[in-house]
Order: C-alpha cells, then sequence, then structure tokens
C-alpha cells in the first residue's frame, strides 16, 4: 500500500522520567466537573451531571508555548488533572477503573470562551470553542506505579504569578474511577486515551505574553507561555 501523502505524525506525549513516550489515541474532556465551576458557568450542579466533549490528537502541546489561537477575543485557561488510559476497555465498573489507569498528567483546556459560549447559546456543537489547534498543552505523564493514583491532592494555577485557581482534586463531582466507568459506557476506551477530568472556579483569560502555571501535588508543575 502506498499513501497518497505521508500520514500524519503520531501524537506522543513524554513519560517522566524515563526515555518512552505515550502515543496519544483520543483526547475526552469532562465539563462542570466541579460544584462551583459549574455555578460559574451557570449551570445548577444539583440538576445536571457532567458532561463529555472531545479534542483532536494532535491539539496537545508538549513544549512550554502555547501560539494564541485565530477568531477569539477571549482565550481562557482551565486547569485540570489530565488521566492516561493504558488498558483497553467498555462498560468498566467503578470498582475496576483503576486498572485501566497507565497514570496522569497537568493538562490545560485552552477555551476560546466566546465562541463556546455562542454555540452554547445557539445549540451548537462546542468544538470551535474547545477543539482548536494547541488547545492542549500537557505535561509529562507521570506513571501510577511511581506516584499512585490520584483521588486527592492541591491544584492551584497561576497566571503571571497570581494565583487564579485554588480547589482539590477530591471537590471532582466524578471522581476518576466514576468518569471512566461512565465514558466507557459511551465508547470503548483504547490505550493511548487521554481524559482531561474538569477544571475547579476561576477560569478567566489571558493574552499574547502571560505565563500560565499549573501545580497538582504529587505531580509537580506545568508552565506555559501564551505567544
Ligand atoms: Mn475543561
Amino acid at each position: 500500500m502506498s499513501y497518497i501523502f505521508p500520514p500524519p505524525p503520531v501524537s506522543a506525549i513524554p513519560i517522566h522520567a524515563s526515555s518512552h513516550w505515550f502515543p496519544v489515541h483520543r483526547i475526552y474532556c469532562v465539563g462542570k466537573n466541579y460544584a462551583a465551576h459549574a455555578r460559574e458557568m451557570g449551570s445548577d450542579p444539583t440538576k445536571e451531571v457532567p458532561c463529555f466533549f472531545t479534542k483532536p490528537a494532535d491539539a496537545i502541546v508538549t513544549n512550554d508555548a502555547m501560539p494564541y489561537p485565530p477568531v477569539t477575543s477571549n482565550l481562557h485557561y482551565e486547569g485540570e488533572l489530565v488521566i492516561a488510559i493504558g488498558k483497553r476497555g467498555a462498560d468498566i465498573a467503578v470498582a475496576d477503573a483503576l486498572d485501566h489507569v497507565y497514570g496522569y498528567a497537568l493538562g490545560l483546556d485552552m477555551t476560546r470562551r466566546d465562541l463556546q459560549t455562542e454555540a452554547g447559546r445557539n445549540g451548537q456543537p462546542w468544538d470551535t470553542g474547545k477543539a482548536f489547534d494547541f488547545s492542549a498543552p500537557i505535561s509529562a505523564i507521570y506513571p501510577a506505579t511511581q506516584v499512585g493514583h490520584i483521588s486527592s491532592g492541591r491544584i492551584q494555577l497561576w497566571v503571571n504569578d497570581n494565583l487564579r485557581q485554588d480547589s482539590d482534586i477530591s471537590d471532582l463531582i466524578w471522581d476518576c474511577p466514576q468518569i471512566i466507568s461512565e465514558l466507557s459506557k459511551l465508547f470503548t476506551l483504547q490505550e493511548g486515551d487521554l481524559i482531561f477530568t474538569g477544571t475547579p472556579a476561576g477560569v478567566g483569560p489571558v493574552v499574547a505574553g502571560d505565563v500560565i502555571k499549573l501545580s497538582i501535588e504529587k505531580l509537580g508543575t506545568l508552565l506555559t507561555r501564551i505567544c
């Protein structure tokens, strides 16, 4: 077989303290998974459950520079814990979910908030607001064999050293096992899938030149400069 043009390169993320890489299959994201953030977005977390959306695998950014995207004047940061799936499965029970986790990372679900808000208002999909090029800066992946499984720990985000988000992973509405179980009812999870687990309250805009620092206990920090 010969292709009419070269196939796209594999999106991949380095494994922390290793020469190996994690090849990315799909990127799933959870929306409205912290009550305080759901409320700041105008939702009522007592009446609405978290939701899923996706980004393309090649949206990841693994260096420290993210270009400011086109067609927005309201680019928002969302600091998130990311689950890296290492074992395929469908209809995964909550009790078995952590068996499917390879590791964890720090990630930014960058959002063209103006486009997302407009789409929501018109009952349209979120893709233009969420799934654009370079919309998923991510750290190295920390294997669960090294850091354990993450069910609690402080998550904080700074813009130019000003603290903007400050919460705890234990405040997730759906915790990691629940997310995996719910998502696997809808899609067969595959090795290489990433799941952005949702952002705490305190989202806001950034502009070119800003430096975003995300920190999650046990996982170190992710630094991203908007350029
Ligand atoms: Mn998000």
